[in-house]
């Protein structure tokens, strides 16, 4: 049996509530390496908690997502924008670099993040320009934190791929890391590969051709898979279906379709990856 890695789901999210640990258990059964990825602090200490109740094949990321800083709410819609928005609420979380540190040194943290900039999800009619600036503000602060703990970033960007690259340029996080649910051009991608970080691909690549040119121009040594779970439910799944861990399968599949090799090196590869970047022996 293959085994593939989920570098990026969210099942210390409320949508798993009930069943999280059932679902991270048959992750295990079925070959799934999970890192469960926190966006704010309460969901970061979650992801933390559920991977020290698993000897390995569960860890966690701690981060705040940049929608995270600003309080107020926002209306997220489906890539495809077939489906309906939904409102999420966001809290505007301060940065609280001790009890981050504190989560940022558990054994079991392999990743901080999500962090990172996000110019897509503002209210409208808001003045912008100085949410914009913390962010960048925030992730510099992140980015500090990382290096401090040495460990790599996992980093959620929409709509603000060159103020990325010139962040990260300027400010070098030593273990590099993930640049998440990629949606940018193949030109865009190299950019980050030349800087270190691996591009991570999900369902998003499964609802039409649109990324096809990405998947065939990026090596397969640069590619990490993830889920996003409980959003962005790969297809053929209906996408109404709350997403899981073990459908990283469908995302490889692709990745395997479209650069016509076996899903079995796409698995052996992106688990490769995803074990080097988080430095899992
Ligand atoms: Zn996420």
């Amino acid at each position: 049996m293959s085994q593939y890695f989920d570098s990026h789901a969210h099942v210390n999210f409320s949508a798993f509530k009930g069943d999280g640990e059932d679902i991270l258990k048959q992750c295990l059964e079925e070959g799934v390496f999970v890192v469960n990825v926190g966006s704010q602090y309460s969901t970061s200490k979650r992801a933390v908690e559920y991977a020290n109740k698993f000897k390995t094949g569960v860890w966690a990321a701690v981060g705040t997502h940049p929608v995270h800083l600003n309080k107020g709410s926002f209306s997220y819609r489906d890539p495809e924008e077939e489906i309906s928005e939904v409102e999420i609420k966001t809290n505007g979380e301060e940065f609280e670099r001790e009890k981050y540190l504190e989560l940022a040194n558990d054994a079991k943290v392999v990743a901080i993040g999500e962090v990172g900039l996000d110019y897509h999800h503002f209210e409208e009619g808001i003045d912008t320009d100085p949410l914009k600036e913390k962010q960048k503000e925030i992730l510099k602060k992140f980015i500090d934190l990382a290096n401090e703990v040495q460990k790599p970033l996992i980093i959620h960007c929409w709509d603000a791929y060159d103020d990325l690259l010139e962040i990260l340029q300027n400010n070098v996080a030593d273990k590099k890391g993930i640049v998440h649910s990629f949606v940018g051009s193949y030109k865009t991608a190299n950019k980050f590969i030349e800087l270190g970080y691996k591009i991570g691909l999900n369902g998003i690549i499964t609802y039409g051709e649109s990324y096809d040119r990405l998947i065939k121009e990026i090596g397969l040594e640069n590619i990490v898979i993830e889920t996003d779970c409980p959003y962005l439910t790969p297809r053929p799944l209906e996408k109404s279906k709350r997403n899981e861990p073990v459908f990283v399968k469908f995302v490889a599949q692709k990745i395997a379709d479209v650069k016509g090799i076996s899903i079995e090196e796409v698995a052996e590869k992106t688990t490769q990856n995803g074990k080097e970047v988080f430095g899992i022996k």
